[in-house]
């Protein structure tokens, strides 16, 4: 059978409260690294990117992408075109709020 992977992000969303975990908005949700993984990056598939949210959850929070814009800003993830490991502020500080 073939890997529904559409059908796993949706699973995991739901896993995840279905919900951005700032805002609380259902629309446009993606998930935001907010610790670093191995597959921290753009790209590197689909497939890839659901084992790796699945295996670290601690790692991930749902966001929708005005939240996941303003954490990845927060922490200049984007700077120098590939995504910092380093964070300066914790997901934790960014729920009560930046
Ligand atoms: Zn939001």
């Amino acid at each position: 059978m073939k890997f529904e992977v559409t059908v796993k992000m949706q699973e995991l969303r739901e896993l995840y409260g279905g919900i951005c975990q700032k805002c609380g908005s259902s629309k446009n949700l993606q998930f935001a690294h907010i610790k670093p993984t191995s597959l921290l990056g753009y790209g590197r598939g689909m497939k890839n990117r659901y084992y790796d949210i699945k295996n670290n959850k601690s790692c991930y929070a749902l966001l929708c992408y005005q939240c996941h814009r303003r954490f990845d800003k927060l922490n200049d993830m984007w700077k120098n075109k590939n995504p910092s490991k380093t964070y300066k502020h914790s997901f934790e500080e960014f729920l009560n709020d930046f």
